[in-house]
């Protein structure tokens, strides 16, 4: 099979959170498997693309109403990647350091999938599926389906992979113009609440849809973010694979960016030799019990709920445990966050902004990771922790709730229902009672490390889905 996987986001070329990394590890595992696979993303300034070597393949110029932008397609000379990786230049638009969140983030994502079709109905040989990422690739099965220019691309099945339904990349029909010529009749199919909604046309318009994980789409039926109905009409061609991690980068026994290799034989010298490290880094006491959360600091992952929940669990006399924050995002939540610090110092510390190295660090070296999260369409930071011998304490749900089995119940983890302070306390303290009880805390860590989290079973549900919209 030639499969195309076409994203904003891949591991490890440019990454903001889960996306890359599904993409990077699904993308290698199907190569590993035989497939052809080609991983298509813009052409960011991250580190990795200027270290690495590229060739033009095409070039060529994306109109976007009056506008017209140069741009070429570059594919990966010589990397250390599994997979082919190309990269669709648009410098007036992709030439910058962020991967969102700027104001003509539509224009760019649209230019981004035209160029790329543009692209694609020049190659000879086609893809045998075309798997789309989130809302910023959602329209090009409307644009293959509908769109004249691109009929040579009409046979060619297109899968929707929802990773996170709150972004749905929604825009005026002043924009309109932007699409390429397409059969008028079927307008109605981008309109969303009176707007044109990429996600919607996505849902509606490719053969098969999948979200990372079964629960989340149970969820998103009834709470999908004003998209409930559509979820609901699309259920038919709908599947929820639950995503995998990578085993081979997220390996304690090998991670070069942690302070000392161990498995989950050895797992109490090499989850203590961690701590010390990360407690030196940030001034935190090592004897003590350390909860961390890792994320994007923004409402749907709790994270406003952090800096009350450090200042209730701090404020008591003995402060008897520390707690540690690595993540960036709502700026306000930043300032509430790093406030804290000076007052409760020695126990807290946070460091905002992203860094791979210290993430891998913090999974080596805490007791707990907290994950408060609103909504989790998957959330892989709970399987990183088990990998790292870490205990995840998570509100259950979306994925959280298929991948973290509570303590009482037998499993690894630590379960509260609600996105409240009072929760994240009452779960604290089973925590802290927990750690106090050596042996259980060690064969917990050992049996979370023991857990598989391969891609081997989501390997072949995906391909289950190839295969049934390709018949
Ligand atoms: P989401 O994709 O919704 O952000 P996931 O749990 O699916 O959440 O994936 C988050 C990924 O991003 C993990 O690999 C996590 O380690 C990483 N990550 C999030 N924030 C940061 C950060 N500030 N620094 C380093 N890695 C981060």
């Amino acid at each position: 099979m030639k499969i195309i996987h076409i994203s904003a986001e891949c591991y490890p070329v440019a990454k903001v959170g889960g996306l890359a990394d599904v993409v990077g590890t699904l993308s290698r595992y199907q190569s590993r498997e035989g497939h052809l696979v080609q991983v298509v993303i813009p052409c960011y300034e991250t580190n990795f693309i200027k270290e690495n070597e590229f060739e033009t393949v095409f070039w060529s110029q994306v109109e976007l109403g009056n506008f017209n932008f140069p741009f070429s397609v570059l594919k990966g000379v010589k990397n250390d990647l599994d997979f082919e990786l190309y990269l669709i230049a648009i410098p007036e638009l992709f030439d910058r350091a962020e991967i969102y969140g700027y104001k003509d983030d539509i224009e760019r994502f649209l230019s981004f999938q035209k160029a790329f079709l543009d692209w694609l109905i020049t190659v000879n040989d086609k893809p045998t599926i075309i798997n789309c990422h989130d809302h910023h690739t959602a329209l090009l099965p409307f644009m293959i389906n509908y769109a004249s220019k691109y009929v040579a691309l009409k046979e060619v099945p297109t899968l929707l992979t929802v990773h996170n339904a709150i972004y749905q990349g929604q825009f005026g029909f002043d924009k309109l113009h932007y699409f390429p010529n397409y059969d008028l009749s079927k307008t109605d199919i981008l309109q969303w609440n009176g707007c044109i909604n990429s996600m919607a046309v996505g849902l509606r318009c490719a053969r098969a849809i999948t979200t990372v994980s079964p629960n989340y789409l149970n969820e998103i039926n009834y709470s999908g973010n004003g998209m409930e109905m559509l979820f609901n009409q699309v259920r038919y061609k709908s599947k929820g694979i639950l995503n995998g991690i990578d085993i081979e980068i997220w390996n304690p026994e090998t991670d070069s960016k942690i302070a000392y290799n161990y498995t989950a034989e050895n797992c109490e010298v090499g989850k203590s030799k961690n701590k010390q490290k990360l407690c030196k880094t940030f001034d935190l006491d090592p004897e003590k019990p350390l909860i961390c959360f890792i994320g994007r600091l923004f409402p749907e992952k709790g994270a406003d709920l952090l800096c009350e929940f450090s200042k209730k669990s701090l404020s008591e006399k003995d402060r008897e445990l520390n707690i540690l924050i690595l993540g960036s995002g709502n700026r306000d939540i930043e300032e509430q966050l790093t406030d804290l610090v000076s007052e409760y110092n020695g126990n807290y510390n946070v460091y905002i902004g992203f860094s791979e190295e210290l993430a891998h660090l913090i999974y080596a070296g805490s007791d707990f990771l907290l994950m408060p999260s609103r909504t989790e369409s998957c959330g892989l930071n709970q399987m990183y922790a088990y990998r790292y011998g870490t205990i995840p304490i998570v509100r259950s749900t979306g994925g959280l709730k298929d991948t973290v089995v509570d303590l009482d119940e037998g499993g690894c983890g630590i379960c509260f229902n609600q996105a409240s302070v009072e929760d994240m306390i009452k779960a604290k303290n089973r925590a802290l009672e927990f750690y106090k009880e050596e042996e259980k805390v060690i064969t917990t860590r050992k049996s979370g490390m023991r857990l598989n989290h391969s891609w081997k079973k989501a390997y072949q549900e995906y391909l289950e889905m190839y295969n049934l919209i390709i018949k």
